[in-house]
């Protein structure tokens, strides 16, 4: 069975509070009792030695007789204490003896005493023998009968059931703290995990609008919450554009598939004529779809939470010198010049991503150029950046569409009206790459042509 984590925690703590209260009182309790014990019997030898002491106080040298009177008040006290005194002369006749004085109080005394203590221990009543002693002569002898090795009187032994009555009472009073002190602590402890529990379980049923609690006093829990949060804010980011994506996605594919339909169903027909010309259109139509999904491909990839680059030491000018060299057939096409100049710079990047960037560049340039035009490029080289500029002298963006030809799926008028267009991804792909490097890429344009900025840090900063 399942149990909920503050009752386990109160259930730890009461166990371990009342565990430690028991383990302390038990040996408190040993302790006094053993230093008590002691106690007593020594007041218990002394109260004896203090008799004998009296006794002997009693005897008068002088007149070799005793105090019989003293004797008798001295028996008396001491019968009421608790001790029965029988005292012998030298001679060992019999002075004084509370027995034959008061046999009856005797008795009960003894029976009262030996009841009282019968319940701390099971010992009965000794005979003490001591010589009295008048300096080095012996004057007689004491027989000191009493419970031993200790007794208690009788306002004594209310005193010790009213000290196990107050522990008794303390003792109970620890188990109700404990229970509370383990509740409360319980809950205190308890309440920030289960409501992580909650938060999780709510990301995990879709729901990313968590609102978290404000921050606790325990670190651990406070990473936990905000990584859970940082994990809802990605969970969100990637569901809303997973949805965009679809959403986009779609509609790009509509349009032509739908042509692309009704073009192959016309012929099929027989409503067209198949010419060469016709089916080459619908080639040309499934080929830019399929560059579409390659595109697109590349695109999720990068967009992917667990992007890595695989950065290397490369040479930007060396980079850019290639990938013009790839374009020269299709500039020569076009008849268009493409312009390098700039320094080497040598900068820590995804050669390959890099490259891939340059091209969607200079493929634009060269598309969005007419014929005859020119493309200048440079690669500048600062104490902690490369920046690679692309300008062309083509048709240019104007400056509506200035602020989002970045963003997927975006194209100009201009474009769309030309067979030249492509699915409006490739900048989209070059500024995801980029901003992984940590760089920038910007765009100026007006009608006589656009210039492209990729700044890129040297070193990755920490
Ligand atoms: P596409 O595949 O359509 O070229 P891009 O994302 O590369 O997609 O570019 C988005 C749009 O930005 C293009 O459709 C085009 O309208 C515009 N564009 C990009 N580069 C240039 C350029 N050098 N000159 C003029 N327009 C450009």
């Amino acid at each position: 069975m399942w149990k909920s984590l503050r009752s386990q925690i109160s259930l730890y703590i009461m166990t371990i509070v009342l565990a430690v209260v028991a383990f302390v009182s038990f040996l408190a309790n040993a302790a006094v009792n053993r230093q008590f014990e002691e106690y007593m019997i020594n007041q218990e030898r002394g109260q004896r030695e203090k008799i004998v002491n009296d006794l002997e106080n009693l005897y008068n040298g002088m007149t070799r007789s005793w105090d019989l009177e003293y004797i008798h008040a001295i028996g008396m006290y001491s019968l009421y204490d608790g001790y029965v005194l029988t005292i012998y002369d030298s001679a060992g006749k019999v002075i004084w003896d509370a027995a034959s004085h008061d046999m009856a109080l005797c008795k009960q005394i003894m029976s009262d005493i030996t009841e009282r203590m019968s319940q701390r221990n099971k010992n009965g009543f000794t005979t003490y023998s001591y010589n009295l002693m008048q300096g080095d002569r012996k004057v007689g002898t004491a027989s000191i009968q009493a419970y031993g090795p200790y007794f208690l009187k009788e306002n004594e032994f209310q005193f010790i059931n009213d000290l196990s009555e107050v522990l008794l009472l303390i003792g109970l009073l620890s188990c109700a703290v404990s229970i509370f002190a383990g509740t409360i602590l319980a809950h205190k402890i308890a309440r920030p995990i289960t409501k992580t529990a909650e938060i999780a379980q709510q990301i995990s049923n879709g729901d990313y609008n968590i609102r978290l609690e404000n921050e606790t006093n325990t670190r651990e829990l406070n990473m936990l919450l905000s990584s859970m949060n940082h994990m809802a804010n990605s969970l969100s980011r990637q569901e809303q554009y997973r949805k965009q994506l679809t959403a986009d996605v779609a509609h790009e594919l509509r349009t032509p598939l739908a042509a692309l339909r009704s073009h192959l169903e016309a012929m099929s027909e027989g409503l067209w004529e198949p010419t060469a010309e016709r089916l080459n259109g619908c080639v040309e139509e499934v080929k830019r779809l399929s560059s579409l999904v390659v595109d697109l491909d590349g695109l999720a990839k990068l967009e992917q939470e667990n992007f890595r680059l695989k950065k290397i030491e490369a040479n930007l000018l060396e980079i850019v010198e290639n990938v013009c060299g790839n374009f020269e057939k299709e500039a020569d096409n076009k008849n268009i010049s493409i312009l390098v100049d700039g320094v080497s710079s040598n900068i820590l990047v995804d050669r390959d991503r890099i490259i891939q960037v340059i091209t969607n560049l200079l493929s634009n340039a060269i598309k969005y150029t007419p014929e005859g035009g020119k493309i200048n490029v440079w690669i500048k080289d600062d104490i902690d950046r490369g920046v690679v500029m692309i300008e062309d002298n083509g048709i240019g963006i104007s400056q509506k569409d200035l602020p989002y030809i970045f963003e997927r799926f975006y194209r100009t008028d201009q474009s769309r009206n030309r067979k030249t267009g492509g699915a409006g991804i490739g900048l989209t792909i070059a500024r995801s790459i980029v901003e992984a490097h940590k760089g920038k890429i910007t765009v100026e344009s007006n009608e006589g042509g656009s210039k492209f900025t990729v700044v890129l840090p040297k070193r990755e900063e920490e």
